[in-house]
């Protein structure tokens, strides 16, 4: 962006061409603006380039971070209720339709498995 520094340039070539120079009060307020001016697009142009940095740095990081959400993400994509799918069973109450979710731990020969909301026992093998 040397675009502004080269309309600045061409306003300081007009002003000495109009050889107002330090003699006159509106002279030395002149060249005072065309000073600034020229701080002043030095100024932008040096934040365009940090801007440009800036954007570049932000979109890597962007990137990275995209990455590692895919990582972390990959295997939890069905992972939608409270309950670990590994570690829980899900089951109808045949007697009340009551849904039952079980540590699959609970399942031993010797104890029945009764229904918290109506005490029937689930898994009859003799029935059916
Ligand atoms: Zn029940």
């Amino acid at each position: 962006m040397s675009y502004l520094n080269e309309r600045v340039s061409y306003l300081r070539g007009l002003v000495e061409g109009l050889d107002v120079g330090e003699s006159t009060k509106e002279g030395k307020v002149i060249l005072a603006i065309v000073n600034v001016l020229e701080e002043m697009a030095d100024e932008i142009i040096d934040l365009e380039e940090s801007l440009d940095e800036t954007d570049e740095f932000v979109q890597s990081l962007d990137d990275d971070l995209a990455q590692i959400e895919e990582d972390i993400y990959e295997d939890d994509d069905d992972d939608e209720d409270d309950f670990d799918d590994d570690e829980y069973v899900e089951v109808e109450c045949p007697n009340c339709n009551e849904i039952i979710y079980f540590d699959p731990d609970v399942f031993t020969d010797e104890e029945p498995v009764t229904c918290p909301q109506c005490g029937e026992e689930l898994f009859k093998d003799d029935e059916e």
